[in-house]
């Protein structure tokens, strides 16, 4: 039987990287709908390309647009806003979602299709950090399939046995190593970390990703957003979690186990592998990847991470054992951060301070809700503005 996927963020650097592994396998995987924000003609050649029932476009004014472009192809039905992207997520015609938008805006749908029961194949993050024990028991509830695709805990997932990645010392598990290349100012002083760029935060040495996970890498929050994502992932605490600074990215994750064996998934640094495998799970298809050279890659080289110049992993190691609505505070406040970094507004060293300030003014209250969630996203990213534009004033 084909798998019917719904892509959701089909634009972006692992909606790309997802059509390309289904690309490559016609007779496996049909696309049941595509969905994007706002770039009207990309969606619209992928459209004609992968030929999808649906088409959502959250922007309405995009919607529209995309509507006039595709008016030749009347078998795609192109809908907006998050109730459409909710509804394609949710639809019992497909099977499979790749929750692949990023930042809060991903939940909403990625959540839809858990409540729906598919398989989720979750790259978006943020929204298990936000809802952490309500996602998973929405999850269990359901009966959906998570399968992660972060490459660390994809990694992390492949070196477990599959029936208990939630049982990790029932498994004789005794550490998860979860790797980080770094970053692109791996080596930079405190000093000169005030004075970076978007530009040279946006160019990783390793991977090629979109904008806000590649500061995010290079802050470090995205390792910390890691953290929580493994704990709730592989229903663990971050006393377990040991995070090793590696800056060529081959090895993706270790697990230890009690006879001190320690098993690690190695491959190129190339998000492909991990989509084939939530894709394809439990087989194993071609995913394009190129072959592993060691001979060429020669050493591997392991560092602790210093959370004195990268804040932001220790940042969120505190919001999770905070509970409640904090790990959802640290999320907000940082898209809020940033978004303003790359718009030129708020230095890099700044998006830690932003952060920090964020998660002392808002309280923390149980997450009972997803309606609690989210309205301490909306309240966070107020008191985030605000501090920033605090701290512009201050500066200009
Ligand atoms: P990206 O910026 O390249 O793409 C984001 C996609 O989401 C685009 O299709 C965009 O149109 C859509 N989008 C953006 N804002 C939206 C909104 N408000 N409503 C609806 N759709 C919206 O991002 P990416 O690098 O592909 O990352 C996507 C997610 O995957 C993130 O959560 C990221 O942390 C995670 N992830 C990415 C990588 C990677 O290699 N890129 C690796 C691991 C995890
Ligand atoms: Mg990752």
């Amino acid at each position: 039987m084909k798998r019917s996927i719904t892509i959701l963020g089909a634009t972006g650097s692992i909606g790309l990287n997802t059509l390309d592994v289904v690309r490559r396998h016609p007779q496996r995987f049909s696309v049941h709908a595509l969905t994007a924000s706002t770039s009207v003609e990309s969606l619209a050649e992928l459209c004609r390309e992968f030929l999808p029932r649906f088409a959502v476009m959250s922007n309405p004014d995009s919607a529209k647009a995309l509507s006039l472009a595709l008016s030749d192809c009347p078998h795609i039905k192109v809908l907006s806003g998050k109730e459409g992207l909710c509804d394609v997520a949710g639809d019992p015609e497909s099977d499979t979602v790749m929750a692949a938008i990023v930042g809060a805006a991903g939940l909403p749908p990625t959540l839809s299709a858990v409540r729906a029961g598919k398989r989720v194949l979750l790259a978006n993050k943020e929204a298990l950090v936000m809802s952490g024990r309500l996602f998973m028991d929405a999850v269990a509830e359901s009966g959906a399939e998570l399968l992660p695709i972060d490459s660390e805990h994809n990694a992390i997932f492949q070196c477990m046995p599959a029936d208990k990645i939630r049982d990790t010392r029932g498994a004789g598990i005794t550490r998860i190593l979860l790797t980080a290349s770094g970053g692109p100012f791996r080596t930079f002083s405190a000093e000169s970390l005030r004075s970076v760029l978007p530009e040279q935060a946006c160019s990783h040495p390793n991977w090629s990703m979109g904008q806000k996970i590649s500061v995010d890498s290079a802050t470090l929050m995205n390792k910390g957003l890691e953290l929580i994502e493994a704990c709730w992932l592989f229903n663990t605490t971050p006393d377990f979690v040991e995070v090793h600074v590696h800056p060529e990215s081959i090895i993706h994750s270790m697990v230890e186990y009690a006879d001190g064996s320690v098993l690690a998934q190695l491959g190129s640094p190339d998000m492909r592998t991990p989509i084939a495998n939530g894709l394809a799970w439990p087989e194993r298809i071609d995913a394009g990847v190129a072959p592993l050279d060691l001979f060429q890659i020669g050493k591997f080289h392991f560092e602790r991470p210093d959370t004195e110049r990268f804040p932001c992993l220790r940042l969120a190691a505190e919001a999770y054992q905070q509970g409640g609505t904090a790990p959802a505070v640290l999320n907000a406040a940082n898209e809020e951060a940033v978004a303003a970094f790359l718009d030129g507004k708020l230095c890099f060293a700044d998006i830690a301070v932003i952060i920090e300030r964020t998660l002392e003014q808002v309280e923390v209250v149980p997450a009972e809700s997803f309606d609690v969630i989210f309205s301490k996203d909306a309240e966070a990213r107020i008191i985030a503005r605000e501090q920033i534009a605090l701290l512009s004033a201050i500066q200009d």
